[in-house]
């Protein structure tokens, strides 16, 4: 078994971690646009915009959790833990029986993983001891070198153009940087405003926004917008280091990870459409393509028409 990963974010970096992990050759291939998603994320370990069958979601999110958790202990992983306090929910979701969980006036403390999205990617590329190849986007399946012939296809939004799914959308999102906060020992989030302060190592994420939109351009108007609803929690003055554009790959019915052939008879694996929680349910979606595999002792079954 010869594989082809596609997409260099998170879900095709864990995947592929995952597999090259048990011993699958495995190739990572990535056309770098500005618009992917996973640099401009937090990333707080949170479900949040996800559509579908939620108890499958939980289900990978809480095995990221345990994953993440232990990585938080790996010097250099990018992962720490944190207490991050959630108002404006209209109720206690029922992943929080994971987590260390308190309540607090107006809602309620939960102890998650957080990644510093830029050192754990870095991480995971470096964990990642396949081959890593750049490329130009590839306009279908069937581009992937033929040596492959298992794909998995991890191309976020990007997967609207590869396989035409329709039911992709962008949920676009800005977040502005600012100085670290070491007076600020935990994250505040407000579900019902989007908004959130997120301290992490380096410096500190405020936020946000979902919008349908494939806008890659930061917006002045939002940055200003962003900072003054972060300003009870994180002054005005404090510098803006920088803003960030994401495109969550929002998928109506939820993440497609499931088995298909290209047009030439491979077999592909989708693992795409995680919107706003692709970092939560990563290493469960990653494990869970791996069972899919019978070489890998898995039990995904292919029919033998061509659709992608
Ligand atoms: C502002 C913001 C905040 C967020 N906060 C959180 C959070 O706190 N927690 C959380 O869990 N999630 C968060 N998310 C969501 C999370 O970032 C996404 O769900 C996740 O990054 C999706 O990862 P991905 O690898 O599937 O897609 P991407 O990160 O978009 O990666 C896809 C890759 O595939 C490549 N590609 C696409 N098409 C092709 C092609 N045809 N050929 C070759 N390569 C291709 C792209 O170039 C890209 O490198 C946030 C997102 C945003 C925008």
């Amino acid at each position: 078994m010869n594989i082809a990963v596609i997409g260099a974010g998170v879900s095709g970096l864990t995947t592929a971690v995952v597999l090259a992990e048990r011993g699958v050759d495995v190739t990572l291939y990535d056309a770098p646009r500005a618009h992917m998603a996973s640099p401009a994320a937090a990333a707080i370990w949170f479900l949040y915009d996800l559509e579908g069958d939620i108890e499958r979601a939980e289900a990978w999110a809480l095995r990221t959790y345990d994953v993440l958790a232990g990585l938080a202990s790996v010097v250099g992983s990018g992962v720490s833990m944190i207490e991050c306090r959630v108002f404006g929910m209209p109720e206690i979701p029922a992943w929080t029986q994971r987590c260390d969980f308190r309540v607090i006036d107006g809602g309620f403390a939960v102890t998650v993983p957080l990644m510093d999205t830029a050192i754990y990617l870095q991480y995971m590329r470096e964990r990642f001891l396949g081959t890593f190849r750049e490329v130009a986007p590839f306009a279908s399946l069937s581009e992937v070198p033929a040596e492959h012939d298992v794909i998995i296809n991890c191309s976020g939004f990007g997967a609207r153009a590869l396989v035409g799914d329709t039911r992709l959308h962008p949920h676009r999102g800005q977040v502005v940087l600012t100085e670290r906060q070491p007076s600020l020992p935990y994250a505040v989030v407000y579900e019902d405003t989007l908004t959130y302060v997120i301290p992490r190592s380096v410096d500190c994420v405020l936020g946000g926004t979902n919008d349908v939109s494939d806008n890659v351009h930061p917006n002045d108007e939002t940055t200003r917008d962003i900072r003054r609803r972060c300003a009870p929690i994180v002054h005005e003055s404090a510098p803006t280091l920088g803003v960030k554009v994401g495109l969550r790959p929002f998928r109506e019915g939820g993440v497609c990870l499931e088995a298909d052939r290209t047009s030439d008879a491979r077999r592909v694996i989708h693992n795409y459409g995680h919107g706003g929680s692709g970092f939560t349910v990563s290493w469960g979606c990653a494990e869970a393509v791996a069972q899919l595999l019978p070489e890998l002792g898995g039990r995904g079954s292919w029919s033998h028409g061509s659709q992608s």
